[in-house]
């Protein structure tokens, strides 16, 4: 019997896993794919390395660059450029300058002088916050996001740059997401370096469930608490363990344990959809196509799109060719839902080239050198209220045999649902020791 069971070999499973074996604590992990990583998931597409999860990290990530660090996985920058869609024009700045921003036209000049002293109290704000908890910014968890950034004096970067941003990432709209989350994606900071690894981002994910004990092809149907801990049961049998950490999706929680009415209010967080689609190119882009972004993120309701994102410009292409990942908003994709797969194709290349016509004799026809990934569950979204929840739930893990991690209780970013992994293990270590 080991002495933690980890359901869930996403990166936070995964992590929570890590650090207890780092421990010396006896581990497993119970995955019900046939890989990890679960939505960090890195695939080849006509010849490049396609990310059909998980796009990209930054140096602002607190955990997840440690990580690549300790497992060997290098990471490297990718293209500098940057772009975003407002009012029907694809701006394109240096994403290391923000100040490039006001040349593109993405911010009119008339925002400048607004803009520094709201800068100034965000950045006062955002001492001794950071990043991957949600409960450090409980207090701004019942304010709307655009009357939090106009009380600031911050309208004009909410609208024109954090919008769009949360929209492009996420594929939710920050208008009605709670201040935090809004927030403390923005506390990331305007210079963050956009970073991938080498290989793809599922080299992070296949190198730490190396070094772990992984099952996989193990779904867990049900989680029970019972006297001397707690049953797990999957189609090979029971596993038991003094303490389970439960590293899913909140919208699988309910499917596989009782959750009382604490739990029950986590596990309801919304979820977005995504729909990615790979377009195969027969070259790599030219610079000035798409701006020479990497990635090209959309505002809300202008558009089909959410982001674009290219594989050269990640060093992901090899050869001669290139693959552009198109990422719809999710009313898009659920309106796409079950069509078929050459018409999201065709639809697909359409919104592609609107913004890049040049590409029209580029993009190959060949389905075999496209990819379509629907992802119904893709990113927890933040309402006002979301967090108050959490940190109920916090209080009653205290005396609790089954812990969360993953998404379900962390903002939707990798780096996140890392610092929930970690989180949970510390609190099994504080109990054992
Ligand atoms: C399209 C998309 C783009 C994204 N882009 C970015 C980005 O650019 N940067 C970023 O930082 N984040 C991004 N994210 C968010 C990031 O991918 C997630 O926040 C993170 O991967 C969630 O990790 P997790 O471990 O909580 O959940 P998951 O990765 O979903 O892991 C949960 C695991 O549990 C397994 N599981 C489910 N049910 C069971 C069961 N019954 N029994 C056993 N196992 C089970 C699943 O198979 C899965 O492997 C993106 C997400 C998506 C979908």
């Amino acid at each position: 019997m080991p002495e933690v069971i980890v359901v869930g070999a996403g990166i936070s499973g995964l992590v929570a896993a890590w650090r207890l074996q780092q421990q010396d604590v006896d581990v497993v992990v119970l995955e019900a794919a046939d890989r990890p990583g679960g939505r960090i998931h890195s695939v080849e597409v006509n010849g490049c390395t396609v990310e059909v999860g998980a796009n990209f990290i930054t140096d602002a990530y607190r955990i997840i660059p440690g990580l690549a660090h300790e497992v060997g996985a290098e990471l490297r920058p990718v293209s500098d450029n940057s772009g975003i869609v407002v009012g029907g024009r694809l701006h394109s700045f240096t994403a290391s300058k923000p100040f490039t921003a006001f040349g593109s036209g993405l911010m009119p000049w008339s925002a400048m002088l607004s803009l520094v002293p709201g800068l100034g109290r965000f950045a006062a704000l955002r001492r001794h916050r950071g990043t991957v908890d949600p409960l450090d910014w409980v207090d701004l968890d019942e304010v709307s996001a655009f009357s939090w950034a106009r009380s600031l004096g911050l309208r004009t970067l909410f609208e024109r740059s954090w919008r769009p941003a949360y929209h492009g990432f996420y594929f939710q709209d920050a208008a009605i997401t709670s201040a935090a989350g809004v927030a403390a994606m923005a506390a990331h900071g305007l210079r963050q370096k956009t970073l991938t690894i080498v290989g793809g981002l599922s080299t992070l994910t296949d190198a730490l469930a190396a070094r772990l004990d992984v099952r996989l092809r193990e779904p867990v149907v049900r989680i029970e608490e019972c006297a001397t801990g707690v049953a797990v049961h999957t189609a090979s049998g029971v596993h038991r363990a003094p303490m389970v950490i439960v590293a899913v999706p909140g919208t699988v929680l309910p499917g596989i344990m009782e959750l009382d009415p604490v739990q029950r209010a986590v596990a309801d967080v919304p979820y977005s959809t995504g729909l990615l689609v790979a377009l195969g190119v027969n070259r790599y882009l030219h610079p000035d196509e798409l701006g020479g972004a990497y990635g090209v993120l959309f505002e809300p309701g202008g558009s089909d799109l959410a982001a674009l994102a290219v594989a050269s410009r990640a060093g992901h292409a090899f050869g001669d060719r290139d693959v552009v990942t198109c990422m719809f908003t999710a009313e898009a994709a659920r309106a796409l839902d079950a069509t078929p797969t050459e018409e999201i194709l065709q639809a697909a290349r359409r919104h592609l080239l609107t913004w890049a016509p040049s590409l029209a004799d580029a993009l190959i026809d060949d389905p075999a050198s496209c990819l379509v990934q629907s992802i119904p569950h893709a990113m927890p979204m933040s309402p006002p209220g979301r967090l108050a929840r959490i940190a109920a739930l916090r209080e009653e893990e205290l005396g609790s045999r089954i812990l969360f991690a993953g998404d379900s209780v962390a903002w939707p970013w990798t780096d996140s649902a890392a610092f929930a992994g970690v989180r949970a293990a510390e609190m099994l270590l504080v109990r054992r020791a």
